[in-house]
């Protein structure tokens, strides 16, 4: 985030991540299938299964996200929980559902439509009953600043009645300790993460040493809390600086754990949990990959040069 070209790139990239003309000519493009297929575990349920196996196998558990995003009308957010519900029967069906849970955005659950409020709720507590009965979790991921509240309103009204559901709180966001204070109770699951939207620097820290400052805050709140952290950052000094505080406060390694994304620092991945500590990895899988993987690609120089390498075919 220091290099100043490169803020100028990661602001594009998060503009084109909500763009429908640029998601149309750049998805339709023949090297990008490629490039995602490095982040992205595939278009389909089998695809998702054969990574959950595959990373299960190793002693990695999972997260699985079916994307999608701003869902346009009442039948589309249908069509995201009749997937979820059928990944549940199948990760039951293969015995995966041990080492797996799912994630959801309220977005593509219909947040975003009149009367989205109740509409979400509905949606994500269908998706959240059908986890509880199968014998895992969900977890309710965060979007940009403008749904936060929003966001965990709905978390607390599905906790009253399926209380192991989990939230996302961003460290980039000036609120964020105080939301830790707040969900630091009994049975509370924190994925605890810096932040992958363009947010302005009236909600939310802008440059990568206060955000990281404000990560360690945070988490620090919720390491001296009651509930579940879930360490989310790729960041190698946020992961030591974590293993540091956890060890110090003499927390279990079965009360906390550790997550990345799919495709993301795989070797780290292993290396956590071979160490014996939890690792969970974020595996998206579905049609709909253009904002997930724009803000992948905007997180990182490297992941978008990647990405620039394909496109001229090195
Ligand atoms: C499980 C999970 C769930 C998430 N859910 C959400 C969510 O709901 N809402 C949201 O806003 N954001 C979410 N995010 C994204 C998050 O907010 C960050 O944008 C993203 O994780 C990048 O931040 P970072 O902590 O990894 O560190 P960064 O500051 O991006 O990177 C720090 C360092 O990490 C290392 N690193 C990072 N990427 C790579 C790479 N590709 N290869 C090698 N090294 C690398 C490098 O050393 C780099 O300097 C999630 C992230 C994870 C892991």
């Amino acid at each position: 985030m220091a290099n100043p070209f490169f803020k100028v790139i990661r602001s594009v990239l998060l503009w084109a991540a909500g763009n429908q003309t640029c998601k149309n000519i750049v998805s339709k493009l023949p090297f990008t299938k490629p490039v995602v297929k490095r982040f992205i575990s595939g278009e389909s349920v089998e695809d998702a299964l054969a990574v959950i196996a595959e990373l299960k196998a190793k002693g990695i558990r999972t997260t699985i996200d079916f994307l999608g995003e701003d869902t346009t009308d009442v039948d589309q957010a249908y069509v995201v929980r009749d997937a979820y519900l059928e990944l549940l029967d199948k990760l039951v069906e293969r015995g995966l559902i041990d080492s797996c849970e799912v994630s959801i955005k309220l977005t593509a659950l219909g947040a975003g439509l009149p009367n989205g409020e109740e509409i979400a709720f509905s949606v994500a507590e269908s998706i959240v009953k059908a986890a509880n009965e199968a014998g895992t979790t969900a977890t309710v991921d965060m979007e940009d600043h403008t749904v936060t509240d929003f966001t965990l309103g709905i978390v607390k009204r599905l906790r009253e009645q399926y209380p192991s559901t989990g939230t996302v709180l961003q460290a980039y966001l000036f609120r964020t300790v105080d939301d830790a204070k707040d969900f630091s109770g009994p049975g509370s699951r924190i994925r605890l993460c810096k932040g992958a939207y363009k947010e302005p620097a009236t909600v939310a820290y802008q440059e990568k040493a206060d955000v990281d400052a404000a990560y360690l805050k945070a988490l620090q709140v919720l390491i001296d809390g009651q509930g579940r952290p879930m360490v989310a950052s790729h960041d190698p000094a946020i992961i030591s600086s974590a293993i540091e505080a956890f060890e110090k406060s003499g927390r279990d390694k079965d009360s906390y754990e550790f997550q990345m994304l799919y495709g993301i620092r795989t070797d780290a991945q292993e290396k956590l949990a071979q160490d014996g500590y939890n690792m969970t990895v974020y595996v998206p899988y579905g049609t709909e990959w253009w904002g997930y993987f724009v803000r992948r690609l905007a997180e990182r120089p490297a992941n978008l040069l990647f990405f620039l390498r394909a496109l001229v075919g090195k």
